[in-house]
Parts: structure tokens; C-alpha cells; sequence
């Protein structure tokens, strides 16, 4: 016979880790969408990131439906 309890989550009962890996997904979501203009492969690509904007052109459109100013 199976048992029909149903299942309550509890807000506390989520991990405050979760809640921070969340959180910082979300806070690194919105600069890329939002504020990158090349700094997060500048590292990598030197000033060129600065000049093709890859991850810049890439979210354009959804940089323009959340409303971000862009040009
Ligand atoms: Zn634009």
C-alpha cells in the first residue's frame, strides 16, 4: 500500500548555500546580459574583447526586451 503524505517544503529548510549559489548566479546573469561590454573575456582576450563585445552582441535582443539602455 503506498502512502499519500504529501510533501511540505519549508523555506527554511532550503540551504543557505543554494541560496547563495542562486544568488550569485543570478547577480552574474544580469551583468552579462545587462553591463558587459568585453570585461569578462578581457582577461583572456586583451583588448579585443573590448573591440568585438562578443557576449555584448550575443545578448542584444534580450539586452533590449529587459530594457537595459544599449545605444
Ligand atoms: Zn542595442
Amino acid at each position: 500500500m503506498y502512502s499519500l503524505r504529501q510533501a511540505k517544503l519549508d523555506v527554511y529548510d532550503v540551504p543557505k548555500i543554494a541560496i547563495c549559489l542562486l544568488l550569485g548566479i543570478f547577480l552574474l546573469s544580469i551583468f552579462i546580459v545587462g553591463f558587459d561590454q568585453g570585461h569578462l573575456f578581457s582577461s583572456v582576450q586583451g583588448q579585443k574583447a573590448f573591440d568585438t563585445k562578443w557576449l555584448h552582441e550575443f545578448y542584444h535582443d534580450m539586452r533590449h526586451a529587459a530594457g537595459f539602455p544599449c545605444h
